[in-house]
């Protein structure tokens, strides 16, 4: 019998190379009138900024463009341009970049017709004791990475002061546009590491307690394109079929772990991003080896098949083997497109045992489809770094 679940569409996703010209008439036909454009001075100076506002203009739509959000959403970021929403009016909002922004973005479509208490009840919302006095204002997402997915989750990933931690908002999109032309100004290192991102969702949904066949299959063609397009997009990234295979990739990889979840690996990446500053993909392809060894334990099959799509051949049938070589598997791969491991970025092993605490008992490491020990976390950690 397969495994019973429910599947996951949030939002419609319009994909394809130059799509993000159609921008304007998606939003006209959501009825908004006047929105805000938020992006970031990277993505603005590439050039994708200026193809959205355009395609609004030509759909005669009014943009507030606010291209001020930052790295991994701080919530100040998020009052600071709601406040802006506010006094102009908006009555929708539209990210155009990676996912610090889309995640921006969404956490400004929820906070300006509400207040900033938002934020500071950001888990009341998270654990639906709290619903929205207004519901949020519709939200456009058009990636420029291929990496989140962000533009088909739930969630937006905001640094909460109040916590000091990363934490998601609930936040639906409402319409996602996936135009692969967009992340062809993407340098190497964001490609490779925002490309082992998509990875990690993939890998993690295949474990977490809610997969289904449907995200399994996703995740598993996720996979596949990953491991063939990768390395083409970081090495040229003109490549119009890796980035658009990379894209497709995200966005799928997106949809199977809004469906099933992600666990440890996350759970682990937003504590040592939030503490040292790392880039959230170069932690999630350094966590990956090792849950990926762990969840052996319990998914042998899927690990096994993990680790031959990427190349192990592994014969054995022995879990603990079949999740070592598949570890190692995805080691070589993300070191191959230019992924750090921790030891070279200068982290010290104790540095990485330290987040511990605040791994087990988190609701997304709890999410995991086996049973997690807190010793099990000490040694996932432990192998995150030495493998
Ligand atoms: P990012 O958005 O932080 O962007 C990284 C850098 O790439 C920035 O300097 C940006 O200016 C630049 N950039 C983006 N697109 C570009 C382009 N086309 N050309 C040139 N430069 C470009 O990186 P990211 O990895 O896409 O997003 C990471 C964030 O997303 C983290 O905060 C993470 O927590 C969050 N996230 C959210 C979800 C979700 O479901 N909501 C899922 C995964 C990750």
């Amino acid at each position: 019998m397969l495994k019973s679940g429910i599947y996951t569409q949030l939002a419609p996703v319009l994909f394809g190379s130059g799509t993000a010209g159609q921008t304007g008439e998606k939003v006209k036909a959501l009825g908004c009138q006047k929105v805000m454009l938020v992006s970031d001075a990277g993505v603005q100076e590439a050039g994708a900024v200026d193809i959205v506002k355009k395609s609004l203009e030509m759909a005669g739509v009014e943009a507030v463009v606010w291209a001020e959000a930052e790295t991994d959403c701080p919530e100040g970021t998020v009052k600071a341009a709601a406040a802006i929403g506010r006094a102009e009016g908006i009555d929708g909002v539209v990210g155009v970049g990676g996912g610090s922004v889309l995640d921006t973005a969404k956490a400004i479509a929820a906070v300006t017709p509400n207040d900033d208490q938002v934020l500071d009840d950001v888990l009341l919302y998270l654990t639906g004791q709290k619903n929205y006095a207004n519901p949020p204002i519709p939200i456009i997402e058009v990636p420029t990475t291929a990496g989140t997915g962000s533009e088909s989750t739930f969630v937006a990933v905001v640094s909460s002061d109040k916590l000091d931690c990363k934490i998601g908002l609930p936040v639906p999109p409402s319409y996602g546009i996936v135009d692969s032309e967009l992340t062809k100004t993407v340098p190497p290192y964001i490609t490779a590491f925002t490309g082992m991102d998509a990875f990690s969702h993939a890998n993690e949904a295949l474990t977490e307690q809610k997969n289904t066949p449907h995200s399994d299959l996703l995740a598993f063609e996720a996979i596949r394109l990953i491991k063939e397009n990768l390395p083409v997009a970081v090495q040229d990234g003109n490549n119009s079929q890796a980035r658009d295979c990379m894209a497709f990739a995200s966005n799928i990889a997106g949809i199977s772990f809004n469906e099933a979840g992600v666990h440890i690996g996350h759970s682990a990446a937003h504590a040592l991003g939030h503490l040292y500053h790392l880039p959230h993909g170069v932690c999630c392809a350094n966590m990956t080896p090792a849950v990926i060894w762990f969840a052996a334990k319990s998914y042998p099959e899927k690990m096994k098949r993990l680790g031959n799509l990427m190349g192990a051949e592994i014969a054995s049938d022995d879990p603990d083997e079949i999740g070592r070589q598949a570890a190692k598997a995805v080691r070589e791969f993300a070191a191959s497109v230019g992924v750090k491991a921790f030891k070279e970025l200068g982290l010290t092993k104790e540095q990485v045992l330290k987040v511990k605490g605040m791994v087990y008992g988190d609701a997304l490491c709890m999410s995991f489809g086996g049973e997690v020990t807190e010793q099990d976390v000490e040694e996932i950690l432990a192998y995150a770094y030495d493998c």
